[in-house]
């Protein structure tokens, strides 16, 4: 069994690319953690008691199977034009020092004795600016920590641009002038597709725990929302396979069998990793 550690940006950000993963992993017996950089709040920590998106993304990580949910003490830095000042009691994540960042989280693969570190892909997926530093200390803790195995969680670039003309052709009330189209992940450097199909319930009720994202008035909100009222199995059509990059760099990889098995070197596992595709 494998300890699994799943460092994320924001508190949301662990389900859609990561969260049926995480779900199979946990019913499959191994240890999950999820670490976010930030608890998605852009201004200083309530001085009583939890932000609230961080005990959201606990209500998500205990729907998933997570054993143990742990912030890494920054704020989040915002993805609009300006980057505001840092809040007087810590810094936005963008602005952490690398090196500091890679050890608060290195020590936690540590005690953990992490097996396997998920992080994003080099475009940080869509390029928020978190999501892009989350990359780069992954990176950093990853070889601090000398974990076995680092996927980098992505979704093939092609998917992405068929999804925007759908949303475009649908006339969807979404703004995605922000998605490049050099976000994500080409396919040929995608090596892990994880077929996560069989826990989209467990993937849809943990989107639905993010109240304030699906209820908010954010950009993304009429998006989740459609999600979290969709029927389960088309759900499970929509986001049941999560798609990684093997940035190990090191054929250790490929000592780690089952759920983590990449493309190619899968043996018809009973749901598991298949050949290249959507
Ligand atoms: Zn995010």
């Amino acid at each position: 069994m494998a300890n699994v550690v799943a460092f994320h940006a924001h508190p949301d950000d662990e389900v859609l690319m990561t969260g049926g993963t995480l779900a199979r992993a946990a019913a499959e017996g191994h240890r999950v953690v999820i670490v976010v950089a930030t608890d998605g709040e852009m201004g200083p920590s309530p001085e009583h008691g939890e932000p609230p998106r961080l005990a959201e993304l606990r209500a998500s990580a205990a729907l998933l199977g997570a054993a143990r949910v742990v912030h890494l003490g920054y704020a989040d830095s915002g993805n609009g034009g300006v980057l505001h000042p840092d809040p007087p009691d810590r810094p936005r994540f963008v602005r952490a020092d690398p090196d500091e960042a890679a050890e608060r989280l290195a020590a936690i693969l540590r005690t953990e004795q992490a097996d396997v570190l998920l992080s994003y892909d080099a475009n940080g997926g869509y390029g928020h600016r978190d999501h892009v530093k989350v990359h780069e200390v992954g990176r950093r803790a990853a070889r601090l920590a000398d974990v076995t195995l680092l996927l980098e969680a992505t979704m093939p670039r092609d998917l992405v641009a068929a999804l925007m003309r759908l949303v475009d052709r649908l006339r969807l009330p979404l703004r995605h002038d922000a998605v490049s189209r050099t976000a994500y992940s080409p396919r040929s450097a995608i090596t892990h597709r994880v077929d996560v199909r069989r826990y989209a319930p467990q993937k849809q009720a943990a989107l639905a725990a993010h109240r304030s994202q699906v209820h908010g008035t954010g950009r993304l909100a009429p998006v989740l929302r459609a999600l979290v009222r969709l029927p389960a199995p088309l759900f499970g059509l929509v986001l049941g396979r999560e798609w990684f990059v093997d940035s190990t760099g090191t054929s250790r990889s490929e000592t780690v069998t089952g759920l983590f098995r990449p493309i190619g070197l899968s043996t018809a596992a009973r749901g598991g990793v298949q050949g290249r595709g959507a």
